[in-house]
C-alpha cells in the first residue's frame, strides 16, 4: 500500500516538531533515576491545574482510571446511577460500571452530539448520585443547565473532559461548576504523551488527595489507609507532558483554523457540519461531519488516500459488551445517538494539518457530492 495523501494523525510530525525538548526532557529523566512519583510528576501537576485555574491535578494512568477514581473517592458504588450519554467512547460508561454503579444513558442533542439536559430531569431517581457529562469532539457540555439540576437534586457532577481540554463555554469555564474534571493524554488527545496518561483536575483539595492515595494502592506516605490502584502518571510522560502543555493552546487555535476552513469549504454541500454554541470555544478534538451515505464516502475518500474515520460508529448500549441488568439502563429514546453512529464521518484534524492537505480533503468531498448528484440526476430521467 502507499503512503496516504492526507493521514488521520499527525503524531509524528508533532515529535519532529519538538524533538529537541521532548528527546532532552526524556533524556533528563533517564539520568535522574526517578521513574515513578517523583518531581516531574508534581511539576506537571502544578503546571496543568494552573492551566485550568484550578487549584490542584493529579496525574493517573489513563483518562479511564480518572473516571473511576472520582466515582470511587466520590463513594459511588453498588446500588448508584450514574446519568450519562451512550455516544462517547466507551470508556465513559465502563467507568462508572468498574466503580460498581449503574450506568443511566439518557440521549444527546442532535446539534452538538453532547448530552442534552432537558432529558436528564426525567431520568433522575433516588439512586441518582452523579451525571457525567461529555465533552464530546471538543466542545463543552451545556454545563450551566446541568449544574442547576445538579444542584437541584444534590448530584455530583464529573466532566469527561478526554476531548476537550482547553474548550470553554460562553459563561463558564471547565471545572467551575463541576467536582472534578477528568482527561486522558493517550496522543489521539488535544494534549497526548507517548503511552497511557491520564489526569483529574480540580478545586477540591479533599477530592484530590483521597486520588492521590487510591493510585497508589492506598497509600500517601508510607502506611496503607485502604485498598487502591496502581494508577500513576510516570515521570516520562509528566515530562514530556510538560513541554506539550506549553504548546497546548496554539494548537487549540490551529485546530479551529483548520475547522474554519473545513466550514467554508464544505458548505453548500449535504453534509450537516459541526454546530458550535454560540460563545462557545470548541477545540476541534475532531472535525465530525454527519451524512446519510457516510461509508460511501469514507471508502470514496480512502480511494483518494484520505484517511477519515468514524468516532463512534456503534452506541454504547448497542456494543456486545457492555455489561446490562443492574450495571445499565436507558432513559427515554436514543434515537438521536442511534442516528448520529450511523451517519458521523470524522475528516482529518489536528494542528499539523496544513492548510493544502485540508483543501484536498474539502475538493475530494465536493468531486464525491457532484459525481453523487450526476448519478442521482440520471437515475431521475
Ligand atoms: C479517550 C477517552 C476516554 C478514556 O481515556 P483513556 O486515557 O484512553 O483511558 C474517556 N472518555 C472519552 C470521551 C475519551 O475520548
Amino acid at each position: 500500500m502507499g503512503v496516504s495523501q492526507v493521514e488521520f494523525y499527525g503524531h509524528v510530525r508533532q515529535y519532529h516538531n519538538l524533538k529537541n525538548e521532548i528527546d532532552q526532557a526524556i533524556h533528563e529523566v533517564l539520568e535522574s533515576g526517578s521513574y515513578v512519583q517523583g518531581p516531574r510528576l508534581k511539576q506537571f501537576e502544578q503546571e496543568l491545574a494552573h492551566y485550568a485555574n484550578l487549584k490542584e491535578s493529579v496525574g493517573l494512568n489513563s483518562g479511564t482510571d480518572a473516571l473511576v477514581l472520582v466515582l470511587v473517592a466520590l463513594g459511588v458504588g453498588p446500588g448508584d446511577e450514574v446519568i450519562t450519554t451512550s455516544n462517547t467512547f466507551f470508556a465513559t460508561a465502563e467507568a462508572i460500571w468498574l466503580a460498581g454503579a449503574t450506568a443511566v444513558f439518557v440521549d444527546i442533542d442532535p446539534d452538538t452530539c453532547n448530552i442534552d439536559p432537558k432529558l436528564v430531569k426525567a431520568a433522575i431517581t433516588p439512586r441518582t448520585k452523579a451525571i457525567i457529562p461529555v465533552h464530546l469532539y471538543g466542545q463543552s457540555a451545556e454545563m450551566r443547565a446541568l449544574d442547576k439540576i445538579a444542584k437541584a437534586h444534590s448530584l455530583y457532577v464529573i466532566e469527561d473532559c478526554a476531548q476537550a481540554l482547553g474548550a470553554r463555554g460562553d459563561d463558564f469555564e471547565f471545572g467551575e461548576l463541576s467536582n472534578a474534571v477528568c482527561t486522558s493524554f493517550i496522543i489521539q488527545k488535544n494534549l497526548g504523551c507517548f503511552g497511557d496518561g491520564g489526569a483529574v483536575i480540580t478545586n477540591d483539595s479533599g477530592l484530590a488527595t483521597e486520588i492521590r492515595k487510591l493510585r497508589n494502592h492506598g497509600s500517601l506516605e508510607r502506611s496503607h489507609h485502604s485498598m487502591g490502584y496502581n494508577s500513576r502518571l510516570d515521570e516520562i510522560h509528566a515530562a514530556v507532558l510538560s513541554v506539550k502543555l506549553k504548546h497546548l493552546d496554539e494548537w487549540s487555535e490551529l485546530r479551529r483554523e483548520r475547522a474554519k476552513q473545513y466550514d467554508s469549504g464544505l458548505v453548500g454541500t449535504s453534509l450537516k457540519l459541526p454546530t458550535v454554541r454560540p460563545g462557545f470555544r470548541h477545540v476541534f478534538h475532531l472535525y465530525v461531519v454527519e451524512t446519510e451515505d457516510r461509508d460511501q464516502l469514507q471508502a470514496y475518500l480512502k480511494s483518494e488516500g484520505i484517511i477519515a474515520q468514524t468516532h463512534y460508529p456503534i452506541a454504547i448500549h448497542q456494543q456486545e459488551g457492555y455489561p446490562w441488568g443492574r450495571s445499565a439502563r436507558i432513559s427515554g429514546s436514543l434515537e438521536h445517538t442511534e442516528r448520529s453512529a450511523a451517519r458521523v464521518l470524522s475528516l482529518p484534524m489536528y494542528p499539523e494539518l496544513t492548510a493544502e492537505e485540508t483543501d484536498t480533503v474539502i475538493e475530494a468531498i465536493r468531486s464525491w457530492e457532484k459525481s453523487r448528484n450526476v448519478a442521482a440526476g440520471s437515475a431521475a430521467r
